[in-house]
């Protein structure tokens, strides 16, 4: 039997030795500040059991990873009515790239580009007040990690909000594409506060179980297709190397977290706040596919 917690010291020790840390996100200030030696690893396993290595209690902004678990609402909410307004394939370029968008008429390519998500934020707002919405998120977020405790970073929140200059770019074009259902204003604010989601990657690594099939929160078959856009657009243009590299589906955040599944095995969460060229996880990446490696994890055989 693999011994998984000397994997995890192994790693640990390793990761706190590397001196290229990556570049901690600076485009919302807030997150600038963050310590880029920080780093933390947490596995759940189906036992129940999670076995950690580093800095697994401290909580950090989850941001991006926020997007699997809005899609997970949105799909339960409105079925493949959603696929008419974002496709499903990896878009090749940046999270927050605004080229593609003009040329595809305002359908963004995939959930978990910011243009995707803010269609998925847009569907579930749906006229309710963001408070709500929101409330309704975190729900799902504490009910799926089994903790109450979770809760936004305001401070993150309305950094982003001050200079989402990209985001709001993406939005309104939509809206000009006839793409947006509420006030874009609207659909930001409830974005940003989402992305604003602070845990620790032992509460995302529980709140991840349900995506590595140990809880039918929701259906199996859904499961299954979150799974295969978390592999395919999970790292935006690097999804292709980190399935080359990890082999497991997973979803990046710029403040340095990864969440990612071994389907029937395990749910890993990982955070190291430096990222590489494509706004992920530096040293986040390298220690997956450390422990992907090491403990004999892949979906390809
Ligand atoms: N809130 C971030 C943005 O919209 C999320 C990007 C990410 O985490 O990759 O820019």
């Amino acid at each position: 039997m693999t011994d998984l917690a000397a994997i995890l010291s192994r790693i640990g020790a390793r990761i706190a030795e590397a001196s290229d840390r990556g570049r901690v996100a600076d485009y919302i200030p807030e997150l600038a500040h963050v310590d880029p030696a920080r780093f933390g690893i947490a596995v759940a396993l189906p036992s129940g059991d999670v076995l950690t290595a580093g800095d697994a209690e401290t909580g950090f902004s989850i941001q991006s990873i926020s997007k699997v678990f809005t899609l997970a609402l949105a799909l339960g909410r409105l079925g493949d009515t959603l696929w008419r307004r974002v496709g499903r394939e990896p878009s090749g370029f940046a999270f927050n790239s605004i080229l593609q968008l003009e040329t595809e008429r305002g359908i963004p390519r995939n959930p978990f580009i910011n243009a995707g998500a803010l269609v998925v934020t847009d569907a579930i707002l749906a006229g309710h007040p963001p408070r709500e919405v929101l409330g309704e998120i975190l729900r799902f977020i504490r009910t799926a990690s089994g903790d109450e405790r979770i809760t936004i970073d305001r401070a993150v929140a309305r950094s982003e909000s001050e200079t989402g200059h990209r985001n709001r770019a993406l939005a309104h074009f939509m809206a000009a594409q006839g793409n947006m259902v509420n006030p874009v204003e609207r659909t930001l604010g409830t974005y940003f506060h989402q992305c604003a989601i602070e845990m620790s990657c032992v509460q995302l690594a529980k709140a991840g179980r349900f995506l590595a099939g140990f809880d039918k929160m929701i259906a199996p078959s859904r499961v299954r297709r979150i799974n295969a856009l978390m592999l395919t657009c999970g790292h935006y243009d690097a999804s292709g190397d980190f399935a080359w590299r990890v082999g497991l589906p997973g979803k990046s955040g710029v403040g340095g977290g990864i969440l990612a599944v071994a389907p029937g095995r395990a749910s890993v969460a990982v955070w190291s706040p430096g990222l590489n060229a494509q706004g992920n996880s530096k040293l986040g990446t390298e220690a997956m596919e450390m422990l992907a490696r090491e403990a004999g994890w892949s979906v390809f055989g």
